[in-house]
């Protein structure tokens, strides 16, 4: 292969060798395949076992799944969830308040493995982002709202016929 650096050095900036090493470097990755995506329109694939934004489900007709026996914030290795509870009129315990700091939590799963209802899940959304800790504690309305906007995909993701299922 030619070598620029055998060409004396005075020669080289006269006729101005490194821009023409340059583009024809350029030139040559220009027409190789891309390696690299134009994101968001394009995006990696994504693992089926991707653990990713917490959420909270409910049932068809609008009921919380969660009957708040705590067995996540037991199982969390990390101590991330904080649940506090009350028994309503009808004998039922629910949670009155479920939060999660995700700079605490390192993605484990175990939250998801140990409930019973299926209620606490982490959903294959990655889109979010955090300018402050403060950004990062999901509270109960949070995660019931990220259960409602992905419920389709999260459903879909949970089924049967899903991978790695
Ligand atoms: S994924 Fe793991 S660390 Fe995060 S809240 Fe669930 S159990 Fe805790
Ligand atoms: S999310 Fe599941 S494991 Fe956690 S308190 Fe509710 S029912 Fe129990």
């Amino acid at each position: 292969m030619f070598k620029f650096k055998k060409i004396p050095l005075t020669l080289r900036y006269f006729v101005l060798f490194e821009i023409i090493h340059g583009l024809a470097l350029t030139i040559r990755h220009f027409f190789r395949p891309k390696i690299t995506l134009r994101f968001p329109e394009e995006q990696t694939p994504k693992s089926p076992r991707f653990r990713g934004l917490h959420a909270l489900r409910r049932y068809p007709n609008g009921e919380e799944r969660c009957i708040a026996c705590k067995l996540c914030e037991c199982v969390c290795p990390a101590l991330a969830i904080t649940i506090e509870s009350e028994q309503r009129e009808d004998g039922t315990r629910r949670t009155t308040r479920y939060d999660i700091d995700l700079s605490k939590c390192i993605f484990c799963g175990f939250c998801e493995e140990s409930c019973p209802v299926d209620s606490i899940v982490e959903t294959s959304v990655h889109h979010y982002h955090a300018e402050s800790h403060t950004d990062l504690l999901m509270t109960k309305p949070m995660l019931l709202a990220i259960g409602d906007r992905y419920e389709d995909i999260i459903a879909k993701e949970r089924s049967l016929d899903a991978p790695y299922r």
